[in-house]
């Protein structure tokens, strides 16, 4: 019998799927069903597969046989629980047999792409300096460091995920990412044809909130994850399914403008109006905010643009009624002042009992929380385990 590590099998919650299985998609759909199941509930005996999926015993041995086949899942040993009777085979998708390759385009300054488990354990790490590259030479960067990764893997790569800066469609076209120079760029198809793999792309705030909801501890039934890097974006999951909206760019909070002219200057934005909450909020901008002030003024000065920011997010909160808010960035920068200014100016304005109960805190997965959201992107874009 084949035997595969499967001590870290059991990850996080399940999204809830947001597209409905038409009839002839009703194999794949189940076939997707029993391996949300092993990677959500840990080492299955068929009997526990059937149970929990509703799927007959003879659709989920019919299904496990083409997994097994396809090197997906494996038998990795019996159950003996003293029950009477044939000791049950107990199956487990092989998530550390098998790896995703993750690339992050967040950071203004270095690509960084990394190898990694089904669970969302690093591997191995790769990066390429951007050195203010843009348009074409940025995505042969992209493409560069792909392949550098594909290369690298010593185990089957399932798929290629991709958090991008900007306004991403369903099918991975960069819509727009002004800073990279990017417009109606098919990132996905194009990578895909170059590379031969699979690969999934979607915006990096999105990635983020899907991460810390997989692979963290966020809450499904309202989380907005708030990324604070050179520029300021929201992915929000709302009863267990990410909010994506009319033009894929729900979550854009950055630029909402925040200043008030008579409270202080409002400074230009790279959209091109003032006082926008990135303008305040991003990180470059809360180094210059605090730059050569005493301890006491720098933490007045990160209060203020918690204010703000609890400003900006209080209609937020309230009009989707969210459970938690957690922020992504530098811990020295956002885990202080500003987070309990934002979250006192929350609780100001709005309704006790939205505001009352509200978490705002810090991710919990950290810097590579990008990363293992381009993975979650090929677990479900790939495998269908949401
Ligand atoms: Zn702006």
């Amino acid at each position: 019998m084949a035997t595969v590590t499967t001590g870290s099998s059991r990850v996080g919650r399940a999204l809830r799927p947001t597209t409905k299985a038409l009839p002839g998609h009703t194999r794949v759909h189940n076939r997707s069903l029993v391996l949300a199941h092993l990677f959500h509930v840990g080492p299955s005996s068929r009997a526990d597969i059937a149970r929990s999926t509703g799927l007959t015993r003879v659709t989920v041995s019919d299904l496990v046989g083409d997994l097994v086949a396809e090197g997906l899942v494996a038998e990795v040993g019996v159950r003996t629980d003293g029950r009477v009777g044939k000791p049950a085979t107990i199956v487990a998708m092989r998530t550390d047999d098998l790896v995703v390759v993750a690339v992050d385009l967040t950071d203004d300054e270095v690509l960084r792409g990394a190898i990694l488990t089904l669970v969302g354990d690093v591997v191995t790490r790769a990066e390429r300096p951007l050195a203010g590259s843009t348009g074409e030479d940025a995505l042969d960067l992209v493409e560069d460091l792909c392949r550098e990764l594909l290369a690298s893997a010593d185990r089957p790569v399932v798929g290629l995920g991709i958090a991008s800066p900007g306004v991403i469609d369903p099918d991975g076209v960069v819509v727009q990412a002004p800073n990279r120079g990017w417009y109606q760029v098919p990132l996905a198809a194009r990578l895909s044809a170059r590379l031969g793999v699979s690969v999934h792309v979607a915006n990096d705030a999105n990635t983020r909130a899907l991460a810390e909801f997989t692979y963290g501890d966020a809450a499904g039934q309202g989380v907005l994850v708030l990324t604070v890097g050179a520029g300021v974006g929201a992915g929000i999951v709302v009863d267990g399914a990410l909010v994506r909206g009319r033009h894929q760019a729900a979550g854009e909070i950055g630029h909402v403008t925040v200043v008030d002219p008579r409270d202080e200057q409002p400074l230009p934005c790279a959209c091109g109006r003032t006082g926008c909450l990135e303008t305040v909020l991003s990180v470059p901008a809360l180094r210059r905010r605090t730059a050569g002030l005493d301890r006491e003024s720098s933490d007045a000065a990160l209060a203020s643009a918690g204010r703000l920011l609890g400003m900006a997010l209080a209609p937020v909160v309230s009009a989707l009624d969210l459970a938690e808010v957690l922020l992504s960035g530098p811990p020295e920068l956002l885990d202080g002042p500003l987070r309990e200014a934002a979250l006192e100016t929350i609780r100001e304005r709005t309704m006790p009992v939205i505001g009352s109960g509200l978490s705002l805190r810090l991710g919990s997965l950290g810097e590579d929380v990008a990363l293992a959201g381009a993975a979650v992107l090929v677990l479900s874009g790939q495998l269908g385990v949401t």
